[in-house]
């Protein structure tokens, strides 16, 4: 077997290891709420200078650019991101977060790496010390690049509105990761598309207040929002065609406070996900057509409001950069390598190579004990055992997952790079 660019820079990886788990284990103790990423990026700029990267912080709040020029080549950016959750963890492990943070309300939240963005920042990291380390095995510039708030899709528009493209140079290729609930060891990408576009709505129903006993006075916010639920279930099984993958959630209704009054508004909170942009148009369309009807059935005294918010784009993969990266995994990952479904989540990646036109590719790898995820298949029970993203007990195992993630970084930079 020949020796490759990657088996040179990933030599030094047994060097690195046991201070990469410690900085894991430390992010993972000390979780941030989205845009107030300050120690966590701190931390980050820190290392990439000590690394020997130039370093841009404080673009769109609390994001950090590392740049490593080194020699003619191309440019790639790979991209990780900081922010935690506000969830209370309940993992049990030794380096558990037992941090809350207080609201500009005065309300305290506990905060957990629900997601899995200290494995991005930990193996962004290790990555980016590797291939500084070991500049002899590739030409051109390196830029991994750390941003804040993906979870309220509001970090990689910061970065892009804090004219990143003047900044930091023009990516010809850009890359991010996501730690899943597959199997640690898992590496999988696919052309095409990798992630839903996520449409949130507020939607507020007109109604008019009166007695409970006497409705026929009132206009009933409370039935109309009944009825739109119900509706709004038939947009993905009535209108879009079986092979067409849509979800259309009410995940809230708020209404009144007591049995003898009928409220005046209604408010219902509406997700969606969508994987093209005419699947979107039609479902977004689908919601207000349904929601003035029924608005219009129960006689309402002005149509309802509907306010979009938490916007997230959808997230497809460029199928050349794809199925390089697909060849270049096969090879070092082997039977580990998969094509991966696409998933319902979403994403602001994209949002980043779009400012510079840059093509991308984004890839899952697994972090989930491979023992609990063998037991739990083998029973069919891995939807209900296996912890998913944003779950209290979401506790990807240190290793091999962190390795897997920088030999992923290593393997897609080098394709190019090398
Ligand atoms: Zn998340
Ligand atoms: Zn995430």
């Amino acid at each position: 077997m020949s020796t490759t660019a990657a088996d040179t820079v990933l030599a030094g990886l047994d060097d690195v290891r046991p201070h990469l788990e410690d900085l894991y284990k430390d992010l993972h103790a000390h979780p941030e709420l989205s845009l107030a990423e300050h120690r966590t990026a701190s931390q980050v700029a820190e290392r990439l200078h000590e690394y020997g990267y130039g370093v841009i912080d404080g673009i769109g709040g609390t994001g950090v650019v590392g740049v490593l020029s080194n020699g003619e080549g191309p440019t790639v950016l790979l991209r990780a991101d900081l922010d935690a959750l506000p969830v209370k963890e309940d993992t049990g492990l030794p380096y558990a977060s037992t941090v809350t943070t207080t609201d500009g309300d005065g309300r305290q939240h506990p905060v957990m790496h629900a997601c899995g963005h200290d494995v991005h920042i930990t193996c962004m990291l290790g990555f980016a010390q590797l291939m500084a380390r070991a500049k002899d095995s590739w030409r051109g510039t390196l830029v991994p690049l750390f941003q804040p708030a993906e979870e309220n899709a509001a970090g990689a528009d910061a970065m892009v509105r804090d004219d990143l493209a003047g900044r930091i140079p023009r990516p010809d290729v850009a890359f991010a990761q996501h730690v899943l609930p597959y199997p640690a060891g898992y590496v999988g990408v696919r052309p095409g598309p990798m992630f839903s576009a996520a449409d949130s709505l507020r939607v507020t129903l007109y109604g008019r207040g009166g007695h409970g006993s006497m409705p026929q006075a009132t206009v009933d916010p409370v039935v109309m929002a009944a009825m739109c639920v119900v509706r709004l279930q038939t947009i993905v099984s009535r209108e879009l065609p079986a092979a067409t993958p849509a979800v259309v959630t009410v995940g809230s209704v708020q209404a009144g406070a007591s049995s003898n009054v009928i409220p005046d508004t209604a408010v219902m909170l509406v997700n969606i996900r969508t994987y093209d942009e005419d699947t979107r148009r039609h479902v977004l369309d689908a919601v207000r057509r349904c929601v003035n009807a029924e608005a219009a059935a129960s006689g309402a005294p002005r149509e309802p409001n509907i306010e979009r918010f938490n916007v997230f784009p959808p997230t497809v993969n460029d199928d050349d950069v794809a199925g390089r990266l697909a060849n270049a995994f096969k090879a070092r990952f082997g039977d580990d390598f998969h094509t991966i479904d696409m998933s319902p989540a979403s994403e602001d990646f994209s949002l980043i190579p779009d400012a510079f036109g840059a093509p991308f590719a984004y890839w899952g790898i697994g972090g989930t004990d491979p023992d609990l995820y063998a037991k739990a298949a083998g029973q069919g029970t891995v939807q209900r055992d296996v912890p998913v993203n944003h779950s209290p007990r979401f506790a990807p195992v240190v290793q091999p997952t962190l390795d897997t993630g920088i030999t992923a970084l290593t393997v897609a930079a080098l394709e190019w790079l090398a």
